[in-house]
């Protein structure tokens, strides 16, 4: 039975006078791995922009059944939307620990937030032996476990990341690799961005392709898999 935890419906969003997502509709289920693939420019992190409440758009998005078009970044984070942006926006002199506690920064629950800390230091035990580190001192796929660390610890209902294996070299994207399985067995319900067509075939159970835009193509992973195009145009190139 569906039960979606994000909806998007006919999605447009301008910068200025030009327009970048063109009635851009898609959904993810409760406890999916949602896909999001597409090239350069295709309009992939506007779309994780919008939906994190970061731009203005015409249509409608509806998150645990509500339309949030009046909520701001902040309070989407405290009902569980939480967005790992492309660019990690970590605290660069603070310490591995210092930026997992800012991830729980709106969370009350103490005791929670100190089980938390441990979840993540088990998922991603590089952290946990570099609790003291300074963030700007760690490798791009030790600063890429830290951001999807830090919003870990915002307790998401929907976790997005946007292209989380950008630049990383295969050994780290196989530890985020499992850090997404595991976490989605856990129950974790993500959106995973990828211009990395391949990894997020691995991951994605449903999948939209995003060009110049517009959604081509939805469907199921494997209906992607099997569908010619994909592979020949997306599958493969990393
Ligand atoms: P990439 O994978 O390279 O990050 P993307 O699929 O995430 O690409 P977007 O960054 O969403 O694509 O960009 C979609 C379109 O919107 C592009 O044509 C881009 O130049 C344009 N765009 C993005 N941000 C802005 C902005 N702040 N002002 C004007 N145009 C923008």
């Amino acid at each position: 039975m569906s039960d979606p935890l994000l909806e998007v419906e006919d999605l447009d969003v301008y910068y200025g006078k030009s327009q970048a997502l063109d009635g851009v509709s898609l959904t993810v289920e409760r406890g999916e791995i949602g896909g999001i693939i597409g090239p350069n420019g295709a309009g992939k992190t506007t779309l994780l922009d919008a939906v994190a409440g970061f731009l203005d758009y015409d249509g409608t998005i509806r998150f645990n059944g509500r339309d949030v078009a009046d909520l701001d970044p902040q309070q989407l984070v405290t009902d569980g939307l939480v967005y790992c942006t492309e660019d990690r926006d970590l605290f660069p002199f603070f310490s591995v620990h210092e930026n997992l506690r800012m991830g729980a920064q709106f969370r009350e629950d103490r005791d929670a937030v100190r089980a938390d800390l441990d979840m993540v230091y088990d998922l991603f035990p590089r952290l946990d032996d570099r609790r003291d580190q300074e963030a700007q001192t760690m490798s791009g796929g030790e600063q890429q476990m830290l951001a999807v660390g830090r919003a870990l610890m915002g307790d998401p209902e929907l976790l997005v990341l946007d292209e989380p294996t950008l630049g990383l070299a295969p050994v780290i994207i196989d530890d985020i690799s499992d850090a997404i399985e595991t976490l989605n067995e856990q129950g974790q319900t993500l959106l995973l961005v990828e211009q990395n067509a391949t990894f997020a075939l691995r991951h994605a159970h449903r999948l939209s392709l995003l060009e110049s835009g517009r959604v081509e193509l939805s469907g199921s992973a494997t209906a992607f898999r099997d569908n010619d195009y994909i592979t020949e145009a997306y599958v493969g190139i990393h």
